[in-house]
């Protein structure tokens, strides 16, 4: 059986078992969230052996090259030695600036941004409670405009930190963030290629910031932002998204609800159905999918059948933490 070397002290893994299992069922006290190759919270450096390919999907490539790799996609076959991250892809320390209700269920949390703080709209960044417990959030705010990190936070009942943030995080604390990371975010380059954004929730969050990205980088090709929730109410960000669409003869707003009658000027049913119906054929198309993930994961499928190319693809599902 293999051994895992950290932190001085040695551990035996199980067949089959991922580093972060091994260490976790050592009580070993190590960052962790989704366990599903997303986050990145789990992210370390192998000393001595060699990542694989798949447990370095994801992460930049000035962390591959320099052996990093995510420890809950990584079954050790041989011995290891691993380190935690160097200081610059450590959490840092930042302030709670302003905290603001989107909607009934959704808190827009605004943060100072640290120094040398680099982020794309769109990525995100985990999130830490005063327990330690992390979670990913998006970037909303756009770096060259906004001196502050914004995030939106849906309230799950009991959540751990979205819980926290909702009920117990005030403006001028302290809390602990990762630097930004994932490769959902705008790419210069491509100016008259049409974009579909597809949302649902906070999946707008990445969104939001993916859209004004874009128009900030003079983008060209039409831009369509379906945004979906089961009611009118979990829609959110409505009159600055129109006034974006009236604003920007590319810009098309849909917002989208599932259930039920909508208000005037939504449309009934689901934000990725509608957008895969009303768009027809997606070769040549850049797609951004963003939310919850068996949506994203049913989108994608759809996306690339009507012939969108998988490298145009740019998903986030917001995979739920696992204890
Ligand atoms: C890449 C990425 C980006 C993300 N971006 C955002 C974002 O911008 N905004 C945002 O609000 N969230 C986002 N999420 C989700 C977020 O990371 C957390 O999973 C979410 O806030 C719940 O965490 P929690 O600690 O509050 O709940 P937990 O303590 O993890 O869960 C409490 C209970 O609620 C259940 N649960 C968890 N999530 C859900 C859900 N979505 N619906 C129903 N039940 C659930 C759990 O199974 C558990 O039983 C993102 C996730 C990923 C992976």
């Amino acid at each position: 059986m293999p051994i895992i070397a950290f932190d001085g002290q040695e551990y035996l893994a199980e067949d089959n078992e991922s580093v972060l299992d091994c260490l976790i069922r050592h009580d070993v006290s190590v960052n962790y969230s989704c366990r599903a190759g997303v986050c990145q919270s789990c992210m370390m450096m192998m000393k001595e052996g060699t990542p694989s390919e798949a447990s370095q999907k994801g992460l930049k490539d000035a962390l591959k090259a320099q052996n990093y790799f995510l420890m809950c996609s990584y079954v050790a076959e041989e011995d290891i030695a691993i380190t935690r991250p160097g200081k610059d892809f450590q959490s840092v320390e930042t302030d709670v600036l302003a905290l603001d209700r989107l909607n009934a269920d959704v808190l827009r949390v605004r943060l100072a941004r640290p120094d040398n703080y680099s982020y794309f709209p769109g990525q995100f960044l985990n999130l830490q409670n005063p327990d330690g417990v992390e979670r990913s959030y998006s970037l909303a705010s756009l770096p060259d405009d906004d001196d502050f990190l914004e995030l939106h936070i849906r309230h799950i009942p009991g959540g751990k930190v979205s819980g926290w943030a909702h009920t117990a995080l005030k403006v001028a604390d302290r809390v602990s963030i990762s630097p930004a990371t994932g490769d959902c975010f705008y790419t210069p380059g491509q100016s008259g290629q049409n974009l579909l954004l597809i949302g649902t929730g906070t999946g707008l969050a990445p969104l939001y910031g993916i859209l004004r990205d874009a128009l900030r980088q003079d983008h060209q090709g039409e831009i369509h932002l379906y945004h979906g929730s089961s009611a009118a109410e979990g829609l959110y960000l409505i009159d600055e998204l129109k006034a974006l669409d009236a604003a920007h003869t590319n810009v098309h707003y849909h917002p989208c609800v599932s259930q039920g009658t909508p208000p005037a000027g939504m449309t009934a049913g689901r934000a990725d159905q509608k957008a895969l119906e009303e768009t027809g054929k997606l070769g040549g198309w850049r797609i951004y999918l963003c939310g919850r993930e068996d949506m994203v994961k049913s989108a994608r499928q759809k996306a690339f059948l009507a012939g969108a190319s998988l490298k145009d693809i740019y998903a986030d599902p917001f995979v739920p933490a696992v204890e």
